[in-house]
């Protein structure tokens, strides 16, 4: 489980809420809050 302010590292991050999809393409991103349901919290 990765959070909006995390920089858990580039990949593909899946919000737990809706399934919004959103890449992060390097190590030093830092995950936003989900643009479609203002949740936070992504898988994995
Ligand atoms: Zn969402």
């Amino acid at each position: 489980m990765s959070k909006a302010g995390e920089q858990p590292g580039e990949g593909r991050y899946t919000c737990v809420t809706c399934g919004h999809v959103v890449f992060l393409k390097s190590d030093g991103d830092a995950l936003a809050v989900c643009p479609h349901c203002g949740s936070g919290r992504y898988a994995p």
